[in-house]
């Protein structure tokens, strides 16, 4: 996937009921879903429902309530699915491994490696 016009992105078209996800919760702006390439016995991306941010940091200083509301979710999904433990990762520019430029959280939770950061 490229950087660049790459709009609607892909989660867009999720939140938009264009392209089937397995959704595990939603509120007005956010929308969590199992990834489909799962790196853990738990693996959810939590996203707003748009597009407007592109990365972690212009979510904060763009929309900071909209920051906490995506890490409540984030918490939430851990309880809900796993023992409330979880990692947040969120890839910030390409060669940080993004591939999809509208800001997201992956949750890990389940059965994690101790001491080990992905
Ligand atoms: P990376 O692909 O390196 O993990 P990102 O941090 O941008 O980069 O994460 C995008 C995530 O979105 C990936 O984990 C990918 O598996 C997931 N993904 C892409 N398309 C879908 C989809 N249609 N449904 C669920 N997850 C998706």
């Amino acid at each position: 996937m490229t950087d660049t016009a790459d709009r609607p992105t892909v989660f867009e078209r999720i939140a938009a009921g264009e392209i089937p996800a397995r959704i595990v919760a939603e509120t007005e702006r956010v929308i969590a879903f199992h990834d489909i390439a799962p790196q853990a016995p738990v693996h959810v991306v939590v996203t707003p429902k748009s597009g407007d941010y592109r990365d972690v940091a212009e979510l904060a200083a763009g929309d900071p309530a909209l920051l906490v509301e995506l890490v409540e979710v984030a918490k939430g999904v851990a309880s809900d699915l796993a023992d409330g433990d979880y990692r947040l990762i969120f890839n910030s520019g390409p060669a940080a491994g993004q591939t999809v430029f509208h800001v997201h959280a992956h949750v890990l939770a389940g059965g994690l490696e101790e001491g080990t950061l992905a």
